[in-house]
């Protein structure tokens, strides 16, 4: 499975790795910085050093097979496979089966499926508590010897009752005194199925007067006459989780049970259980302890397995695996990478109080995986006609279009056609456009994605005076979107061949629900709604005839893609066909729900500027639209597309100065043009360059107070001039959430050697989403860059000495090869070790290797 991929300077051109799956990665010394990143981490290593358990840690992720596994067990299953990983121990994947009513095989398979889609494998060990039975059954009898544990014939009723309140304490019922040879007795018989459910149950006899009420004699066993998934109708008493889950985890030798906090009160009778049956006593079993941390709580879902089923059942959503479930299942069919759940697990951390993760969160370690993954095409979701008056009826152009137009070393290309007849987004023409509005409109140019400059000439309309086509003509000597004499073209649009491109169904999905929190808001409803009055009901738009680029055609269900200036999309896993393409929507390529999230509520289904020509649909109004109206009055993306998304390499200064002038001439304000003068003669910064950030007031006074952090000067220009533009994302530098400052911080750690620039980008990148200090984001994801030789030298040797084949190919001419051992070192330190170090030693060792 590849990993996380870097892109890795200082070698003429870049190199790309792939680490590989960096779960698997086993650490040498990185122990002591796995201490550092969470508590529960910090437990374990104090445990390792202090040689507790033998010095082995042994976790294990127990789902129940009741439902698929969520975001919420993602989180548990990096946290225990990773601990196991980081610390040389071994995680087990435990189905925590004991009760017969709700569970079912069908999740143990997709359970297992998921866990190993996550790019975790538990190998051979996989067990069910249910297997255990037997040994349970005979702890009990164990307990009830040692006059531990005792047969209750009260109802439940009279349990509960007899159990007091917080205040006062509970009361012994009249069986509480029965002799070991009568409950040895009964106990045998509940096995034996003489009773009916309810009839008896068996209790721990701990203390009634405890403050701790899961002391207060908890249940340990009850009666239930059901057939059990795996146990078939074997049993028909059940275990209860209190007493099954400590001995599970003791039997299979688990050192650290980790969980989450609401089962902090459960710690004092997990411990009695492993401690009054005495399982550690038994071949293997270890004397486990039990360490709670906070649960994910994500906004905008819900994340209990009895609610999600609840979903499926009343059809809701399509299925567990339906794209807006927050299952490992939906996120998978939505187009969510594991690397991307991995990295958000990574990101949110580990604490030890509850609290809700902005879901904007996720988006964000999506976007940030996907930008790396998923190759360019053009999608016009809502298709309106273009007809070229002044192109040939039937000459086709095949233009070359780049699949990675923003990755500098990334190759591909595809052919897309350019002919007489286009569709362009509807969107993207308004025939009376507001200010700031730099698409279509009467009169207007704009570019065309790696094709020409056009003018709009004409507007059709049908008898309801809607718009069914635009007339427009071409500049022929715009090709490949070159700037046209004298003229400034601010917009570029994504468009399709109307007579080549391919009909798609687009499922666009958003949020399952409409409140960021569903259950509180249930909870507080006046009206007694529950969680399900809270859906969104605009979570999934279906658009039906969506025009995609020919290029597609053959791509295989699952693939992923950006759809240009639109979104990340994957072709959906189960209905796409090559004669019915369907693409799901991961995400859309920023934020636009938090633009109008608190303003106007989503007001159901208006339809709004209709489908295909003449025929009208109803998309979602809330949020689609008003982000476009809040661009639309504001600053437009296509400032940015003009020259970032524009034909020429991303980025580039030329790309951002459409006019044809040198820069040293063109004419500016006075007081940008000083600046201009100053960039070029005193801080030796190149025209473009200078140009670039002489451009307006604006970019000039953040690149000023980016300078004032000390950095050097060239490094700052090439900060804001190369990389910022990527992560405006349609705003101007005034709107993003950190100021010129911070972006001097991030680059005076680059410049310092603090971290690598491909660490400054994914900060960068977490800056421009959610603001933030650089040296505390760098803290916080551990991104600082490791360069001293003492640390990165057993790495490399490690490294030399588990590929003597390599070694061998790389002293026999082939060096090349020392790019594919700088990857592995990189890869054992996730990216942390600085690669010109970690070159400099290879070679070192490598020639040391060929004199022996
Ligand atoms: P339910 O939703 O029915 O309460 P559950 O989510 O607790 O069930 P389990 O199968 O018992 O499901 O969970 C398996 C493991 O996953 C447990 O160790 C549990 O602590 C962990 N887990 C479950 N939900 C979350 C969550 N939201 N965040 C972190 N860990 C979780
Ligand atoms: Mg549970």
């Amino acid at each position: 499975m590849p990993g996380f991929l870097l892109y890795l300077e200082g070698y003429g051109d870049r190199i790309r790795f792939d680490y590989g799956d960096m779960s698997e990665r086993t650490h040498t010394s990185t122990e002591s910085r796995a201490a550092g990143r969470d508590f529960v981490r910090a437990i374990v290593a104090g445990d390792v050093r202090a040689g507790t358990h033998g010095g082995r840690v042994v976790t294990r992720f127990p789902p129940e097979p009741n439902g698929y596994l969520h975001i919420g067990h993602a989180k548990s299953i990096c946290l225990n496979f990773g601990i196991a990983a980081e610390f040389g121990g071994r995680c087990h994947l435990r189905f925590d089966d004991t009760n017969p009513e709700t569970e079912d095989a069908r999740y143990v398979e997709s359970i297992l499926e998921d866990v190993r889609w996550l790019g975790f494998d538990p190998g051979e060990h996989v067990y069910h508590a249910a297997d255990d039975f037997e040994t349970f059954y005979e702890l009990a009898v164990r307990l009830i010897k040692k006059g531990k544990a005792y047969v209750d014939s009260q109802s439940d009723e009279e349990i509960r009752e007899n159990r007091g309140t917080i205040a006062e304490p509970g009361r012994p019922g009249p069986y509480r005194d029965r002799s070991v040879e009568e409950n040895l007795d009964l106990f045998r018989r509940m096995r034996a199925g003489e009773f009916p459910d309810g009839a008896h149950v068996l209790r721990a006899k701990i203390d009634l007067a405890s403050p701790n009420m899961l002391m207060r004699d908890p249940v340990l066993y009850r009666i239930r006459h059901a057939s059990h998934y795996r146990t078939g109708d074997a049993w028909c008493i059940y275990p209860l989780y209190d007493f099954a889950h400590p001995l599970e985890d003791a039997i299979e030798g688990v050192t650290h049970s980790i969980c989450t906090l609401e089962f902090e009160n459960n710690r004092e009778l997990y411990d009695w259980v492993v401690r009054e049956t005495e399982v550690a006593s038994l071949p293997g079993a270890s004397r486990p302890r039990q360490y709670e941390f906070a649960r994910l709580n994500l906004d905008y879902t819900v994340m209990s397995k009895r609610k999600l089923a609840a979903l499926v059942r009343e059809d809701r959503v399509s299925g567990w695996d339906d794209p807006r479930m927050p299952t490992i299942a939906g996120l998978r069919r939505r187009g969510v990478t594991p690397e991307a759940i991995r990295s958000f697990c990574e990101l949110i951390g580990v604490a030890k109080s509850d609290s809700r993760v902005d879901i904007g969160k996720l988006e964000y370690a999506v976007r940030e995986d996907l930008n790396h993954r998923a190759p360019r095409v053009m999608c016009v979701l809502r298709p309106l006609r273009v007809v070229l008056t002044n192109w040939p009826e039937d000459e086709v152009e095949w233009l070359d279009a780049p699949y990675w137009p923003r990755d500098v070393g990334k190759e591909g290309t595809r052919k897309v056609p350019f002919s007489r007849v286009l569709y362009i987004e509807r969107d993207d023409f308004m025939e009376d456009p507001p200010r700031g509005f730099f698409r279509l409109a009467p009169g207007r140019e704009v570019r065309l994605r790696y094709g020409y400059v056009i003018r709009c000439d004409e507007v059709v309309k049908d008898e309801n005076g809607e718009v069914v086509e635009l007339r427009c003509s071409v500049d022929p000597a715009t090709k490949g979107g070159a700037a046209p004499e004298g003229r400034r073209i601010k917009g570029t649009l994504h468009w399709v061949s109307a007579a080549h491109a391919l009909r798609a169904e687009v499922r666009l999905y958003d949020r399952l629900f409409r409140v960021p929190d569903p259950d509180a808001a249930a909870a507080a409803d006046d009206a007694g709604e529950d969680f399900r009055a809270f859906l969104n009901p605009e979570s999934l738009v279906v658009i039906d005839d969506a025009r995609i680029e020919p290029s597609v055609r053959d791509a295989p269900p699952g693939t992923r893609y950006q759809f240009e200036r639109t979104g990340y999309f994957i072709s959906d896993p189960v209905d796409s066909r090559p004669d019915g393409l369907v693409f799901n929507r991961t995400v859309t390529l920023r934020d636009g729900w938090a633009k109008v999230a608190g303003t106007a509520a989503p007001s159901a289904g208006r339809p709004v500027r209709g489908g295909t020509a003449g025929r009208r649909r109803t998309i979602r109004a809330s949020a689609e639209a008003a982000g476009r109206a809040a661009n639309a009055t504001t600053t437009e993306r296509e400032t940015i597309d003009s020259g970032a998304d524009g034909a020429t390499p991303a980025s580039t200064p030329a790309a951002r100065a459409p006019e044809e002038r040198a820069p040293a001439t063109r004419t500016r304000p006075p007081e940008l043009a000083a600046r201009f003068t100053r960039y070029t003669a005193e801080l030796g910064l190149a025209e473009e360059a200078a140009d670039v950030l002489t451009r307006d007031a604006a970019t000039a006074e953040f690149f000023e107070a980016a300078l004032r952090a000390g950095a050097a000067p060239r490094t700052v220009a090439n900060w804001v001039v190369n990389e910022l533009p990527r992560e405006l994302e349609g705003r101007d530098v005034a709107q993003l959430p950190f100021d010129g400052g911070a972006l001097g911080e991030l680059v005076a750690l680059i410049d310092a050697g603090a971290i690598s620039g491909s660490a400054g980008r994914l900060v960068l990148a977490e800056m421009a989403e959610h603001g933030g200090d650089p040296a505390e984001i760098v803290e916080r994801r551990g991104l600082r860059q490791v360069s001293d030789a003492a640390t990165l030298a057993p790495i490399v040797d490690d490294v030399v000495a588990a590929h003597p084949d390599k070694v061998t190919g790389y002293l026999n001419g082939r060096t090349g090869l020392l790019g594919f051992f700088v990857g592995q070192v990189m890869g054992r330190t996730r990216g942390r070790a600085n690669p010109e170090r970690v070159k400099a030693l290879l070679e070192e060792r490598l020639t040391a290797a060929s004199g022996r």
